[in-house]
């Protein structure tokens, strides 16, 4: 097969276009697989800020809730002198613990440190509160000797200043009731208020730009989802638009020519062009092969002029034909004897000498045919009866031609038999055309004869 075509091919290869949108859309997916994990992460970052919000306030409402039930007990029981409020008291602040718990809470969420700083600095108002209310409660509890053994530890452990240890019973009962009822007490209740205020201020404020950020950032991701879902589309149909101009568009073309026996017209991708090419270079190669063939069944392989079955196809072919027609036999004369005298192969030398002259005497669109060992047939088509002297004036240089002794080859000579028809190759037309040839050789040979000439008794 020849690299005729092949050699010079361009364009885009499929595999290269595959590599390329196989690259750009797995790193599309893997932006679009970040962005949906990311979308799920912010989320549950929002939801989150939204749950530690609710938590906080809930913890930091019971670090004021302890803190009041406290001074509840506390001042109850200085006022009445009744144990279960002392109890009630160091239940809440060493079993119940709310305000503790609550602080232990607050500290797994995430959360502003200022916020948590307001929280820690109620925290410490309340624990000094707890150092004056038990300092308060032991003023009086140690004043009652039936409960001195039954006190608890801290009531127990607290140590009065020396002014305090001198006073009377009425003293001490006054001044607890001070010490959790006074200015100085109020204010630090006050104080606990506002830092639990604002810590929940500030958490507030925190979650709103914990939220902000995360709305922010899940409307920025969702964005970026967005695009890259639009250039997953323009992709995808870029891909459809090359599919069809690179690979359909050619095949759809390639099956119309293979259908009209035609070569394939280069187009699409690289290799569509590269097996349009090859094709043609088969397809021309098979064409010379077909033509080699055509020749070599037509033709007489000694002559080169058109063989015996040949002439037979065209006398099919011109049976019914509209066009006058000529039939001319020629036959060398006395060929026996050229044989005889100068051998086989020298006789074959005279037959293709014979067949030139005959060929080169006759147009290129009538048909020179060898259809016997030494007998010729010339169909002239578009030949009428007008044509006489023309054949005859061809008979005539022919027969002078072959008159001169060229060399190595003896001189021949040749009779000319012809017949015209009206219309075609009627079945009749041979037997004219032989039955005047047989008049040239009756007549003595070297001359030409019209099968409807009366004066066919002399030979031209
Ligand atoms: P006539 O003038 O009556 O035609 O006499 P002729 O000797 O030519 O007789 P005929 O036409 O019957 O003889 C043809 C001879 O041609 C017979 C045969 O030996 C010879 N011949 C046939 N085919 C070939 C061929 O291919 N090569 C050669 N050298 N001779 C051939
Ligand atoms: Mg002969």
């Amino acid at each position: 097969m020849g690299k005729k075509e092949t050699g010079q091919i361009k364009g885009i290869r499929i595999c290269t276009l595959n590599y390329i949108m196989i690259v750009s859309a797995a790193v599309l997916y893997m932006i679009l697989i970040y962005a949906t994990v990311q979308v799920s992460v912010r989320y549950e970052r929002l939801i989150k800020a939204t749950e530690d919000y609710i938590s906080s306030e809930k913890d930091g409402a019971l670090i004021k809730e302890g803190s009041d039930y406290l001074t509840e007990q506390a001042r109850l029981y200085v006022v009445t002198m009744e144990p279960q409020y002392m109890e009630a008291y160091f239940t809440e602040k060493n079993v119940i613990r709310r305000r503790d718990k609550a602080l232990e809470g607050l500290r797994r969420y995430e959360n502003s440190e200022e916020a948590y700083e307001f929280l820690q600095r109620a925290f410490d108002d309340s624990n000094r509160l707890t150092k004056r209310e038990i300092y308060a409660m032991g003023l009086i509890a140690r004043s009652q000797e039936k409960y001195t053994e039954d006190l608890p530890q801290e009531i127990q452990e607290v140590v009065f200043s020396e002014e305090d240890e001198n006073m009377s019973f009425e003293e001490r009962v006054k001044k607890a009731q001070d010490m959790v009822f006074d200015t100085a007490y109020r204010e630090t209740k006050e104080l606990i208020e506002k830092n639990t205020d604002n810590f929940l201020t500030a958490i507030v404020t925190w979650t709103r730009d914990r939220q902000t950020d995360s709305a922010a950032a899940l409307k920025s991701i969702i964005l970026r989802q967005r695009l890259c879902f639009s250039i997953l589309f323009v992709m995808n149909t870029v891909t459809f638009v090359l599919i069809i101009a690179f690979i359909i568009r050619p095949l759809m073309s390639f099956v119309k020519c293979i259908k009209e026996e035609k070569k394939l017209q280069a187009a699409g991708a690289y290799e569509f062009r590269y097996l349009a090419a090859t094709y043609n270079d088969i397809y021309e190669a098979n064409e010379e092969n077909e033509r080699m063939l055509r020749h070599r069944a037509e033709r007489d392989p000694l002559t080169g002029v058109l063989n015996r079955g040949a002439f037979e196809h065209m006398r099919t072919v011109l049976k019914d034909a509209f066009e006058p027609i000529a039939l001319i036999i020629i036959d060398v004369d006395k060929f026996k004897d050229v044989n005889d005298t100068y051998g086989h192969e020298a006789g074959d030398e005279v037959l293709k000498k014979v067949a030139n002259v005959i060929r080169r005497a006759f147009r290129t669109q009538d048909c020179v045919a060898r259809i016997g060992g030494d007998e010729f047939a010339v169909i002239m088509t578009e030949c009428t009866r007008e044509m006489k002297d023309v054949i005859r004036a061809k008979a005539d240089s022919m027969n002078e031609k072959l008159a001169l002794d060229s060399g190595e080859l003896p001189a021949v000579s040749l009779s000319i038999g012809a017949a015209f028809s009206y219309h075609g190759f009627p079945d009749e037309l041979y037997g004219m055309a032989d039955e005047a040839l047989y008049q040239v050789k009756a007549n003595g040979r070297r001359g030409c004869c019209f099968y409807d000439d009366d004066i066919c008794g002399e030979n031209d």
